[in-house]
């Protein structure tokens, strides 16, 4: 066998594992066939510095249009007044951000990781390269939300420029309203990082950060909403002008033009059927979470009907922690992960308390409340060794059959698959 086809069957593989598993990765989705058509594009090849309409290079008069397309649809659905599609991801949308809306030594304040936030509004990443200075916002534990009365306090004494929003394990709306009127009063400025719940933003089924008084949105564009690996950035119009710039020549110079087209594409879905994709993830989310109190998982935010989003997370200290249950569940072929929840100290990363699970992908395939029943079973019984491994495996594998075609897309096929590829023009 040479090389190339030793990469061909691990790619193989994986493909026949994923089809074979439950993906429950809460940052992870799937693409349609018209998505991925995009990607194998002579697009890919290209390059397109600049805004449109103006470019550094000649051959882009197609790619305009694209972009055009990308950002009318991008304002449309997400109703806000300025759109920029270039960023290759969150956490260069971040960067962007953070270029844009601070200047180097200042403070701003974000949710910790433990308490769900991301990485990148930390010292550690995004907000270190820019060198600004973290503080974090005090947590209530019971509400799974930024404690508002005691940040009140903090912003008192330290007077940050930014207010960072938004999660990476977000079972609930945050006070967007509540911050952005103390912003105000101290003329800073509210950034609220949508990478997680984007898709539920368009599907209208959680709060629009713009609406509630942020300024600028961040988001990546393949969590909940379904389209390719990279990221949109949105705000108001006056702040426009100087977020492209954070953008080109800030922070991209390819912003890969296939995946930008694939981009269009997901976002033509979105306005299609969102809103029903999306009350659908948020309703199974809800289910899986019931099911699995029942059954006994500590599953977080029981005061508040278990979560809002495409997530659920739950407290399994007792069942030997995170680590342990997630490798015993991908035993089983269901995939998910560790995660810190906030009354873990980071030195407890390796095997924190919680796991976290996102429904959007198996959403995606077509799944109802009935599969979550049947999940949430299968993962009791796995966890507590009520059945042996290899019939629960099965019992996934079962579950999984009726399930690998995407759903809430013009032209459904299959989910897993390494295509033959015969470059043959249309
Ligand atoms: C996933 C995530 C990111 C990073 O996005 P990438 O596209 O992986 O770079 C940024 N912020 C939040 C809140 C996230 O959950």
């Amino acid at each position: 066998m040479n090389e190339i086809e030793v990469l061909y069957n691990q790619i193989r593989t994986h493909t026949e594992f994923y089809k074979n598993s439950i993906p429950l990765i809460a940052s992870e989705n799937l693409t349609s066939l018209s998505v991925r058509r995009c990607y194998v594009s002579d697009l890919g090849h290209r390059y397109a510095e600049g805004i449109v309409g103006k470019r550094f290079y000649q051959g882009c008069e197609f790619v305009d249009e694209i972009e055009r397309m990308a950002i009318k649809l991008t304002k449309e659905i997400f109703e806000v007044e300025h759109a920029n599609v270039q960023p290759i991801s969150g956490v260069v949308a971040n960067i962007a951000a953070f270029f844009a809306l601070t200047e180097p030594k200042e403070k701003i304040i974000s949710i910790s990781v433990p308490c769900g936030g991301h990485i990148s509004h930390d010292k550690y990443s995004a907000a270190g390269i820019r060198g600004l200075e973290v503080l974090h916002y005090p947590f209530d534990y019971e509400t799974m939300n930024i404690d508002i009365d005691k940040t009140k306090i903090l912003v008192e004494k330290e007077k940050p420029k930014l207010f960072v929003l938004g999660s990476s394990l977000i079972l609930f709306p945050q006070p967007v309203k509540e911050i952005s009127e103390i912003a105000k009063e101290i003329d800073a400025k509210v950034l609220y990082d949508a990478s997680h719940v984007l898709g539920l933003i368009a599907g209208k089924k959680f709060q629009h950060p713009i609406k509630e008084g942020a300024d600028v949105v961040t988001g990546s564009t393949h969590k909940t909403f379904f389209g390719p690996q990279r990221a949109i950035i949105m705000c108001k119009k006056e702040l426009g002008e100087k977020i492209d710039k954070a953008v080109f020549p800030g922070v991209v110079s390819n912003h890969h033009l296939n995946t930008l087209a694939g981009y269009v594409i997901a976002a033509l879905e979105m306005r299609e059927f969102g809103k029903e994709y999306a009350s659908q993830v948020v309703s199974n989310a809800k289910k899986l979470a019931e099911r699995m109190h029942e059954l006994g998982f500590k599953v977080l935010g029981e005061n508040l009907g278990f979560t809002e989003s495409h997530q659920v997370a739950a407290d399994v200290s007792k069942l030997g922690g995170g680590a342990k249950v997630a490798k015993k569940l991908e035993e089983v072929n269901i995939i998910l992960n560790k995660n810190l929840l906030p009354w873990d100290d980071v030195s407890k990363t390796a095997n924190p308390s919680g796991i976290r699970i996102g429904v959007q992908e198996v959403t995606r395939l077509g799944m109802k409340n009935e599969e979550m029943d049947v999940l949430a079973e299968i993962m009791w019984n796995a966890v507590n060794d009520r059945k042996s491994l290899d019939k629960l495996r099965d019992d996934v594998k079962e579950l999984k059959s009726k399930f690998n075609t995407i759903k809430y897309t013009f032209d459904e096929c299959i989910a897993y698959a390494f295509p033959k590829l015969i470059l043959d023009a249309d």
